[in-house]
This record gives C-alpha cells, sequence and structure tokens, in this order.
C-alpha cells in the first residue's frame, strides 16, 4: 500500500474531528454538508446542517418544499444560488431516480449543482467509490506534499492536482482518505503557519525538505487592474482669493460618499451636464493624471472651466479651497486639485 495513504488514515482516525456528517454514509445528507461547507466555515455550517435535516429529512422533503422555504433555512449561509442548485439537483433525483443518488459517477456529475469535487466526496464518502476530490484545502496540502509550483488555477496545476488525488485515492476506505487530505488541509497544514511538527506525512513533504512550504501553494496570477479612461473637471467661480470649486458628492464623484469633481467617462461637457453645472470650459485639457485603485487603473484628462454655476445640494456644493482640508475628498480629487492654481 502506498505508504503516504496509510499514514494519512492512521491519522484521520486519530485526530479526526467529530463532525454530524461524518456520522452518516446517507449520500443525501453528505451531499446537503458538502454544499454548505462551500464557503462556509465548519463551526458556522454545523446549526444549519443540523436544523436542515431536520426539516429536509429525505430527498422527498426537500424536493416537495417550496422555493421560499429552503431559502429560508439557509438565510444566514450566504451564497443562496448554493441552495438553489441542491433544490434542483434533488428535484432531480427524485423526479429521474426514485429519490435515490445516484451511485454512476457520470449520472450524479450530470445533476444541476455537482461538479466533480460535490460528486467524488459523495461517491467516496457514502459508495465507497475510487473518486478523488480537490478542494482548497486539498490543493494546499497536495502543492506541498508533491511540490508543485506552477500557479493555482492554471489548468496544468489543476490537471496535476487531480492526477495526485487520483493515485492516493485508490485502495480501502476511500472516503475516509479523501476527508483525512481536506482535514490534514483544515486542522494541520493551514495557509499560514503550518504545524509540519505535527503532520503525518511530514517525511514524505517535498516541500517541507526544500524549505518551499511557505511559497506553495503559488497563488493563481492577479487580473491586472482595468483600465479605464475619464474626463475631470475643476469647475471654479470667483476669481484670485474668492476662487471657489465645485464638488459632487456620489455616482459622480465615482468615489460614493466621498466629494470629488465633476468625472465622466465621456466628454467635459458632460461630466458638467450630469453634474448639473453650467460653465465656460476652456477646450484643451491641462493635465493628464494616472490614478490606481484595486482593480482599476484610470487615465484622467483634466480640464479647467470658469464662471462655474449651479445651485447648491446636499451633493453639490461650492468650496474654498481652505474648506477643503476639513472634508472627505476622493484622494484622487485632490491630486487632480493639486494641479490648478486654486
Ligand atoms: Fe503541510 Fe507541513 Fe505536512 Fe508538508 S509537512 S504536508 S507543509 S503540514
Amino acid at each position: 500500500m502506498n505508504p503516504i495513504r496509510q499514514k494519512l488514515l492512521d491519522w484521520y482516525d486519530e485526530s479526526a474531528r467529530d463532525l454530524p456528517w461524518r456520522h452518516t454514509r446517507d449520500p443525501y445528507a453528505i451531499w446537503v454538508s458538502e454544499v454548505m461547507l462551500q464557503q462556509t466555515r465548519v463551526d458556522t455550517v454545523i446549526p444549519y446542517y443540523q436544523r436542515f435535516l431536520e426539516r429536509f429529512p429525505t430527498p422527498e422533503a426537500l424536493a416537495e418544499a417550496e422555493e421560499d422555504a429552503v431559502l429560508s433555512h439557509w438565510s444566514g449561509l450566504g451564497y443562496y444560488r448554493r441552495a438553489r442548485l441542491l433544490h434542483a439537483g434533488v428535484r432531480e433525483v427524485v423526479s429521474q431516480y426514485g429519490g435515490e443518488v445516484p451511485e454512476d459517477e457520470e449520472a450524479r456529475r450530470a445533476l444541476p449543482g455537482i461538479g466533480r469535487y460535490t460528486a467524488g466526496a459523495i461517491g467516496s464518502i457514502a459508495f465507497d467509490k475510487e473518486e478523488p476530490i480537490v478542494d482548497g484545502n486539498v490543493t494546499r496540502v497536495l502543492a506541498r506534499l508533491f511540490r508543485i509550483d506552477t500557479p493555482v488555477g492554471a489548468s496544468t496545476t489543476t490537471k496535476r492536482l487531480w492526477e495526485e488525488a487520483g493515485r492516493l485515492v485508490p485502495g480501502e476506505r476511500p472516503g475516509a482518505l479523501n476527508q483525512a487530505l481536506m482535514e490534514l488541509g483544515a486542522t494541520v497544514c493551514a495557509p499560514k503557519q503550518p504545524r509540519c511538527e505535527a503532520c503525518p506525512v511530514s517525511r514524505d513533504c517535498a516541500a517541507l525538505a526544500h524549505g518551499e512550504v511557505a511559497a506553495l501553494p503559488v497563488p493563481r496570477p492577479r487580473k491586472p487592474p482595468r483600465q479605464v479612461k475619464l474626463t475631470a473637471v475643476i469647475a471654479t467661480r470667483g476669481r484670485g482669493t474668492k476662487k471657489s470649486v465645485w464638488l459632487v458628492k456620489g455616482k459622480q464623484a465615482l468615489f460614493g460618499g466621498l466629494w470629488g469633481v465633476p468625472m465622466s467617462e465621456g466628454e467635459a461637457q458632460g461630466a458638467l451636464r450630469e453634474a448639473g453645472l453650467r460653465a465656460r470650459l476652456h477646450p484643451e485639457p491641462h493635465a493628464l493624471i494616472e490614478h490606481t485603485l484595486t482593480h482599476r487603473r484610470l487615465q484622467v484628462e483634466v480640464f479647467r472651466a470658469s464662471a462655474a454655476h449651479g445651485s447648491d445640494t446636499p451633493s453639490r456644493r461650492l468650496f474654498h479651497p481652505e474648506a477643503l482640508a476639513g472634508v472627505g475628498v476622493s484622494s484622487l480629487t485632490r491630486k487632480i486639485l493639486s494641479t490648478a492654481d486654486l
């Protein structure tokens, strides 16, 4: 037998947490638990799982329920799409398979809401099938154990992870083996500061041997920020020391809740119009500013407009430059205003 496999099983038998869904082989209950556990912490899921199965103890009970009743038992868990898909999947099990979750892997994976992971969890735990599973916890364990150094999410990485998981799962108690991998990721092989000294497979771990534990798994590359071109207008009224500038709040200011100069993705005149201002617009931009937000890189052409007038409202006001220090102004607007002689 694969020595890693045996160590994982022995460790799981000794150390696994006692969780309610580990007392059942009912494929429906395991399905419910797996769907709830996606994106939600174990401690949060436990009471929901218990209440859900009390109210909907069988596939038939869930299939007959109205969607509102199902969602109300999900209320607080979030990601309601999961609940709708579970409901749809279970209805199909009742209508197509007489209420029996299919043992056949292909049939299981054809059900709404069941991907490769959920199918594998149900197959291995409920039906003792040698079907692998790969989730976030398993990814971390396998990437470290086998020193997989390509980014998470890349197709080569995904393929390799499923292959490694697929090599470990064959043999006795495939469901326990899969749960051991998940449990190790959840309790020992943590993202930060894994407890390698308590790990049953530390002697087999390639990342530990190469001092690369902290570097693995390699995170998925961040999406480059989206480029957005904007036009901003410094609209002023008055001259000399009496010169003031119009700022707007809310949608037009791009940064909800903060004051900003009128801005638009279109022309400068449009920015003024959207802000409800009339002004003498200087036809040429006088500055070009780059500004990076979390997901956007802004390129802002800055125009000037004078003799600007409009009415004062809660979301549109004329500010004297000295008053700006005490109000919430977006950092982009501060940058823009710094280009003008106010
Ligand atoms: Fe994870 Fe450390 Fe165990 Fe390797 S030795 S699998 S890094 S806990």
